[in-house]
Order: C-alpha cells, then structure tokens, then sequence
C-alpha cells in the first residue's frame, strides 16, 4: 500500500505565517521533524537538492511550497465544471503521462494555499453570479488534491463549505486512497467524489507513487458507504497488448466490492491517452525508462488550441474503446451515466 504523503522538505512564505492554517502546518511539520526553511516568495524556491534535473525533479516532488493564493480569478474548468477551484498545485504522484509535467514546467513541487477563506469569499462571488443556476467547482484541475488533503485538511472543509451552500456544487478526482478523515464531513450529497481508475497494467506500469488499484476500488466504496455521489473518470485510456480484458476486470472488480445503492447515482468520464510532441520530449526526459507507447506514426493527429495539436487514437480505435468501455458499462453499471468521451 502506498504511504500517505510525507514531504522531505517544507518551505514556508513569511506571508502565510499570517494565516491560522499557515501557523498549524509549520507546527506540525516541526513536530515531525521535517526541514523547514523559509522564502519570501515560491520563486525562490531554488537549489532544491540534488546534482542534475533528473534527482531535482523527484525532490521538486517530495516538497511542499505552504503559500499564500495571490490571485483569486478562478479559471474555466469544462467540461466537467464551471471553475477551476485552487486550493493546492502540483503532485507527488509519478505518472508518466501527466500534464502537470508540461504545465508545471521547471517547478514540480507541491504548493498548498492556507487563505482558504478568501478563496471560500471569490467563489461565493462567482455562486451569486450565477445565482439560482448552480456553479459547479473542480477542485483538482492543477494537483491531486486528496493526496495531501490528509495533511492540511483543506479539501475537507471544502467539501463543508459547499456542503452548506445554496447553489453550489464542488468535484475532484484522485488516485489516492487516504480518505479516511474525508469519509466523516457534512457533504449533504453536494460533492462529487471521482476516482481515477485504470487497468491494473496501466496503474501498475504508468502510474508509479500512487494507490494502486484494490486500494483505490476499497476507498471507493467507503466513499460510496459515506453517502458522497461518486464517479470513475476512467483515464487515459490506454491501448495495450490486452487491454479488453484489463478494462474488463477493472469494471467487474467496481461491480464487485461497490454497494449496490451506490450504482444508481454513478458518473462515468472516459478519457483516451493522448500527448503533444512537447510533451514526449517531458515525459521521455524525467522517465527515460517509460514503457508509455508514444509514437507519432501509430497515432492520429488532433489540431489543438495554441497550434499544439495532439496526437490521440485512430478514428478506428476510438470507436472499439467507446464500445468495448460503453459496453461494460451498460454491462455493469447500467443504471450509470457516462458523461463523456474524448
Ligand atoms: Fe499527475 Fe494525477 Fe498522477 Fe498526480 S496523480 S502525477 S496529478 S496524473
């Protein structure tokens, strides 16, 4: 079972010592006696430790940045979401194939926001905005927020927040199974709690620092027994030697161990693997040993926005993933609702 999240190293903004949640987490990093250091801004967070890009890049990811969020515009967030709501960016996660690789850029490291209560104040802006229609929040858009939430909490009164808001709704998705201290607040039905979930191959080979699968299916369904609506973005989809029948467990194993009252509200995205040419050149960088199948001939190209066009499957593999993946879930999971495929 992958450990709960542990940074080797903090680094805290004077700024955020200002804020009650700042002040607890350098308390209780101390106390675990964890190396904290200070910097006035979080980019300053230089000479992380290590000796070439490849050790900086995996110590980038065992840091947390305790910060403070400057600008509070939320960003779109389609087409599960109306807004992109920040509370963290970055993960330690180690997916191969993650956009945070070529988002992030040069700082990989993890970044938590203790002014959570202004960020609570520019959603209620953005709620009564559009007030009565309700304003959906995406609450992991730039990181794995479950993944150090058992740390800070901040997720947790997130989900209270908006558990007690007229007209709002807030979702995330996570390849983390540390749900526990998430599984007792007053959500009132009002947060969705998605999983990614994968086939055991891809978990297994492309998604190393993460939950691994029985892990992330048994805090599904505890979710599931702690009555939050519950969904599976299934991605990336990813074509291997045999990956029918590795979808195919993957959705049996759901069958299996959810409950059954948890099946008649469940929400499905399915998302096919894709990359940029960029973003081979990331990923082939700090995972030189990738066994992630990237190869411009094989695949079909897709225009992009910003003249990034992607490279996604061919037209004809598309329509067996949509059948094969559909197929299970009408198999499985008929009364679910598939949201989308792209
Ligand atoms: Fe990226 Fe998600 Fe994996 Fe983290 S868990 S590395 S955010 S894909």
């Amino acid at each position: 079972m992958v450990k709960p999240f542990v940074p080797e190293l903090v680094y805290i903004e004077p700024r955020a010592l200002d804020y009650p949640l700042g002040r607890e987490l350098r308390d209780k990093f101390e106390g675990m006696g964890i190396e904290i250091r200070q910097t006035t801004s979080h980019n300053q967070v230089r000479n992380l430790p290590g000796e070439n890009d490849f050790q900086k890049y995996r110590m980038a990811k065992s840091t947390l940045v305790v910060g403070v969020r400057k600008t509070l515009k939320f960003d779109t967030s389609k087409p599960s979401a109306e807004y992109a709501i920040p509370f963290a960016t970055g993960c330690m996660g180690h997916c191969h194939y993650c956009y945070l690789q070529t988002t992030m850029g040069s700082k990989p490291y993890i970044r938590t926001y203790v002014n959570v209560e202004e960020v609570f104040d520019a959603a209620d802006q953005y709620m009564k905005e559009r007030a009565p229609e309700e304003t959906r929040f995406e609450a992991s858009c730039t990181s794995d927020i479950v993944g150090i939430d058992h740390l800070t909490h901040t997720l947790k009164h997130a989900i209270e927040y908006f558990g007690k808001s007229e007209h709002g709704r807030l979702r995330f998705v996570t390849k983390f199974a540390h749900v526990d201290h998430l599984l007792d607040a007053e959500h009132n039905g009002r947060t969705r709690f998605r999983f990614s979930m994968n086939a055991d191959y891809v978990i297994k080979y492309l998604e190393p620092g993460t939950s691994r699968l029985d892990d992330r299916i048994e805090a599904a369904a505890k979710v599931a027994k702690a009555g939050y609506p519950l969904g599976f973005i299934i991605a990336p989809i990813y074509l291997y030697d045999d990956w029918k029948e590795g979808y195919r467990v993957l959705f049996e194993k759901l069958h299996d161990k959810l409950p059954d009252y948890a099946t008649k509200d469940l929400t499905f995205e399915l998302i096919q693997h894709r990359f940029t040419k960029p973003a081979k050149r990331v990923i082939q960088k700090n995972y030189p040993m990738t066994k992630l199948e990237m190869d411009e001939e094989k695949r079909k190209y897709k225009w992009g926005r910003y003249g990034i066009g992607k490279y996604v499957y061919q037209t004809n593999e598309q329509e067996d993933i949509q059948q094969t993946l559909g197929g299970y879930i009408e198999q499985y999971f008929p009364e679910a609702t598939l949201e989308y495929f792209t």
